[in-house]
């Protein structure tokens, strides 16, 4: 199926088409330059941009595409979960075009999306395989067993991974989004400088849980470092980024790993903004080759948010004959294992 979808859940508005796994158009047009001023998100910001330049995206998408709305089968927006100001933009926008174009809805799920991201650079990869997502937002380990199917085997207990980049970014005044300058300060660091604590999460009948992750005292461990450091002078910021990124990269991929081997599971997808960093690929991809497991990395442009992504979902939806209600709302949470609840079988 031909699907265009439009995603406003974030801080990126944006419009794609999508045929089954090939990318026809995809416009992105990123806020970070609004919001890096305020160090993070601002919603009610975040919402009256995707206003300002959803229509904008809808027609780039369309022209660059090259077709008409005659070859368009279904319309898709992004859901839940996220801001739900924002959120409210794209699914109005989507529900009124296919409406006014008499085509089948349907609401996204975004953690489906960023899952898809994996099928778009890899058409011939199948279900089962294990999604370790790292955004903003979220640090899961989903267990992908079909279209719709998704079981959660990991996640974090507080901060997400990316959250986590940003706010360790914040407290050595590095800007904001922190990712990206922390990889980069990281490859002139020494990963051994200072020994970070990884987070584990204890269990009440002893030992550690062997998927969820715990991001907040890690934090905190670099900020007491930090303070006790400054008095000494200039902090050591490439030894610091490097220290910490290197214990995400830790935590994540012995997470991964045991996931994947406990379930049998030999393919593992990365998605979300992480996905992006040098030293967790650098450390996923060694220890998958040591346990046989294949390990995709999807281009950054599929990673972050993107409106290619939830349209590849949809066109598997739509595939399958699934199509939401246009009474369908927005909402701010959504486990990613009520995906279903958002569809009902139709025959259109
Ligand atoms: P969610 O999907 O959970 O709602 P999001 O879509 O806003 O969150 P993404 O756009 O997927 O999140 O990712 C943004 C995050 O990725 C930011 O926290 C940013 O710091 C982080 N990030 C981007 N590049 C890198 C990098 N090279 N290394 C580490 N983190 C990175
Ligand atoms: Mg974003
Ligand atoms: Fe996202």
């Amino acid at each position: 199926a031909t699907v265009l979808a439009i995603e406003t859940s974030c801080d990126e508005t944006s419009c794609a088409i999508v045929r089954d796994r090939t990318v026809l158009s995809n416009i992105v047009s990123s806020q970070i330059a609004t919001h890096q001023a305020y160090g993070g998100v601002v919603p009610e910001m975040a919402s009256r941009q995707h206003v300002e330049t959803v229509n904008w995206a809808i027609e780039q998408a369309i022209q660059q595409s090259g077709l008409t709305w005659a070859d368009i089968d279904g319309i898709a927006a992004t859901c839940a979960p996220g801001l739900i100001g924002a959120l409210l933009v794209g699914l109005t926008v989507g529900k009124t075009l296919a409406m006014l174009y008499q085509k089948p809805f349907l609401g996204i799920h975004h953690l489906e999306g960023h899952i898809y991201a994996s099928y778009l650079s890899e058409p011939s990869l199948e279900p089962p395989f294990l999604c370790l997502l790292v955004s903003g937002g979220h640090t899961s380990l989903i267990h992908v067993k079909d279209c719709g199917h998704y079981e959660t085997l990991g996640q974090t207990r507080d901060d997400a991974a990316g959250e986590a980049f940003d706010k360790v970014a914040r407290l050595l005044d590095l800007g904001y989004p922190g990712g990206p300058v922390i990889d980069r300060l990281a490859k002139a660091g020494n990963s051994q400088a200072f020994p970070l604590p990884e987070g584990q999460i204890s269990l009440p009948q002893g030992g550690f849980h062997r998927y969820d992750s715990s991001f907040s005292g890690l934090k905190t461990a670099v900020l007491r470092l930090t303070q006790s450091l400054k008095p000494q002078g200039a902090l050591p910021v490439a030894d610091l980024a490097a220290s910490f990124q290197d214990t995400v990269a830790r935590a994540l991929t012995k997470r991964t790993i045991a996931c994947a081997l406990d379930y049998g599971i030999e393919t593992i997808a990365v998605g979300g903004g992480v996905a992006a960093n040098s030293g967790l690929r650098q450390k996923l991809q060694m220890a998958a080759a040591q346990y046989n497991l294949r390990v995709l990395f999807p281009p950054l442009t599929y990673c972050t948010d993107n409106a290619a992504m939830i349209a590849c979902a949809a066109a598997d939806h739509l595939n399958r004959g699934h199509v939401s209600p246009l009474t369908i709302g927005a909402q701010s949470r959504m486990p990613i294992g009520d995906v279903m609840q958002l569809y009902a079988e139709s025959s259109c």
